[in-house]
């Protein structure tokens, strides 16, 4: 069983990398930014709580992403393998994440850490944010999604590090040239 993380700075292609490695293997899909931005269109009660939050760039709380994961890892249980994007974005995540694998008999198979130089990131995302629709596209909360990623996420990198399941990927690049460098990773799993 094939459990893989997609980890990297916002803007860095996890999204887009995540649709070829879900079809290439098989795997489980679950973005939680998706899930979140999802619960805010449907004006859920979830949605209403973290709405401001990720329209400025911020993060939503720990509890909050970790009841979603388990739900879905719940209803998901005849799956031969999952791939999470967004998530863990904080060292007190991946620690529920790991209790979360226990718990339900899983194993992690690796990190894969996408490799992407800030400019980039900023041009890419702004580009996104002409057609995106997402309200927190806008310079102003890309500048707060930094900040963020540096002081709570990417102390993550360390704590997959330690557990030696982390993998760097070099992130820039066509789509098709970035695959392949995740599929090689991947192979060796
Ligand atoms: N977000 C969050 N926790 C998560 C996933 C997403 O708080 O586990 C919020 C956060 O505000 C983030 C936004 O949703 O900036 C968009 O996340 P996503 O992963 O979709 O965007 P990316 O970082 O890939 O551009
Ligand atoms: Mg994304």
């Amino acid at each position: 069983m094939l459990n893989i993380i997609i980890f990297g700075p916002p803007g860095a292609g996890k999204g887009t990398q995540s649709e070829y490695i879900k079809e290439r293997y098989n795997l489980t899909y679950i973005s939680t930014g998706q899930v979140l931005r999802a619960e805010i269109a449907a004006g859920s009660e979830i949605g209403l709580k973290v709405k401001d939050i990720i329209d400025h760039g911020g993060l939503a709380s720990d509890e909050i992403v970790a009841e979603i994961i388990e739900k879905f890892i719940v209803n998901h249980s005849d799956s031969n393998g999952f791939l999470f994007d967004g998530f863990p974005r904080t060292v007190k995540q991946a620690e529920i994440l790991d209790n979360l694998f226990k718990k339900y008999n899983l194993n992690l198979s690796g990190v894969l850490s996408l490799e992407v130089p800030e400019d980039i990131l900023v041009e890419r995302m702004l580009e996104r944010g002409k057609t995106s629709g997402r309200a927190d596209d806008n310079i102003d909360s890309i500048r707060h999604r930094f900040v963020e990623y540096d002081q709570k996420t990417k102390p993550v990198l360390d704590f997959y590090q330690n557990k030696n399941v982390l993998h760097p990927i070099h992130g820039v690049g066509t789509i098709e040239e970035i695959f392949d460098n995740i599929c090689e990773v991947i192979e060796r799993l």
